[in-house]
């Protein structure tokens, strides 16, 4: 068999492994942050009435601008955006890389504070982009001045900031986003794929774009809508930065029954994050559990849970797996993180938990 080893790959992804947690088919699935409730069958059925009205027309290509459904995500975001300042593509994650693409790429850097998502160095990696990752401070924390500080050092072109941040599950402070912006030469790009699940008073960075064309918003369907598989990602920012990604996108990436779906699901937004109030329950009881049973967690406003073992991770990962609870290993020591699902997932993920003492 061919190796890569065989083939004129680019050196600097010799010797690496695709990205990806592990699919395994096990009774309760919690380490890849989706949202555990299928579809309501309302939903279901707008979703399959729009794609089966595109079908006839699939002979010919898709809005390229995808003007109709960027005009919904605007509506939906609120704070006064237009159509203008938003962009949608395949997941985030592609709407991240177009950002790279656009403002990074060789001989530019790109700036996060580790432990962070773990697709932006990957992102960089695959845009020719330098990766920098800068340190987060006490508990996984970030300060101004600690963010400031290591912006000031490295000048690069571009500066991820997530909040919630995964794996941590905590929201940035406003202030970090606001000292950062400002001491930040390039662009500022705020990951917000967990927004919705943010406890009260948290400040998201949309409000702060008024005024500053280099800060961009990313966000998802993925998470608290429902819609992973969907594949639905979107940005706010200045339209300049609109027009700016759509140098290096590529033409018609939003297929045309993305936009229909993803039109239908944002039509049914009340019904799809109808869910999200419960699965914040379901995460402060897991959170409020592992606490009183002595172990440390992070504070969360996402769908997750970082939470300390109590031991060697790897070894707690094999055990909950044992038991049919899948969580995820993200390489932190002693700690592993716990996607927040139904009250069933909870209970069999707390008890599986009880076992590791
Ligand atoms: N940002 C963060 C912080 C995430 O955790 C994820 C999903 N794991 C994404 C972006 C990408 O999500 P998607 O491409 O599905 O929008």
């Amino acid at each position: 068999m061919t190796g890569l080893e065989d083939l004129p790959i680019r050196d600097d992804l010799r010797g690496l492994t695709p990205y990806g947690a592990p699919q395994l088919d096990v009774p309760v699935r919690l380490n890849t942050n989706e949202n555990s409730y299928p579809l309501p069958e309302p939903v279901v059925e707008a979703i399959g009435k729009a794609l089966a009205a595109e079908l006839r027309d699939l002979n010919r290509y898709p809005d390229r601008d995808a003007v109709a459904l960027r005009a919904d995500l605007a509506g939906y975001l609120g704070h006064g955006l237009t159509v203008e300042q938003v962009w949608a593509a395949n997941g985030s994650n592609e709407i991240q890389q177009q950002l790279l693409q656009a403002f990074g790429g060789p001989g530019r850097s790109a700036l996060g504070f580790v432990p962070a998502y773990s697709m932006h160095p990957l992102l960089a990696l695959g845009t020719g982009t330098r990766w920098v990752p800068a340190r987060r401070g006490v508990d996984f924390g970030l300060t101004a001045d600690e963010a400031v500080a290591q912006v000031r050092e490295h000048r690069p072109d571009v500066v991820f900031l997530c909040s919630p941040n995964n794996p941590t599950g905590t929201a940035l402070d406003p202030t970090v986003v606001a000292a950062v912006l400002d001491a930040a030469p390039g662009m500022v790009v705020v990951d917000e794929a967990y927004a919705e699940f943010a406890r009260p008073g948290t400040v998201s960075a949309l409000a702060v774009l008024p005024g500053h064309p280099r800060l961009v918003v990313t966000r998802t369907m993925s998470k608290a809508f429902g819609f992973a598989g969907g594949r639905l990602g979107y940005l706010a920012a200045d339209a300049a930065v609109v027009r700016a990604v759509q140098l290096v996108r590529l033409p018609y990436h939003l297929s045309a029954l993305t936009q229909a779906a993803a039109r239908a699901a944002l039509a049914h937004r009340d019904a799809l994050l109808g869910t999200v109030s419960a699965i914040m329950g379901e995460r402060d009881r897991i959170v409020a559990t592992l606490r009183a049973r002595g172990l440390r967690v992070a504070d969360s406003d996402a769908n997750f849970v970082l939470f300390e073992t109590g031991g060697d991770q790897a070894t707690a990962w094999r055990a909950l797996l044992d038991q049919g609870v899948l969580v995820r290993d993200v390489g932190l020591p002693g700690w592993l993180r716990v996607t927040a699902g139904t009250p069933a997932e909870t209970d069999a993920f707390l008890a599986a938990m009880e076992t590791l003492r």
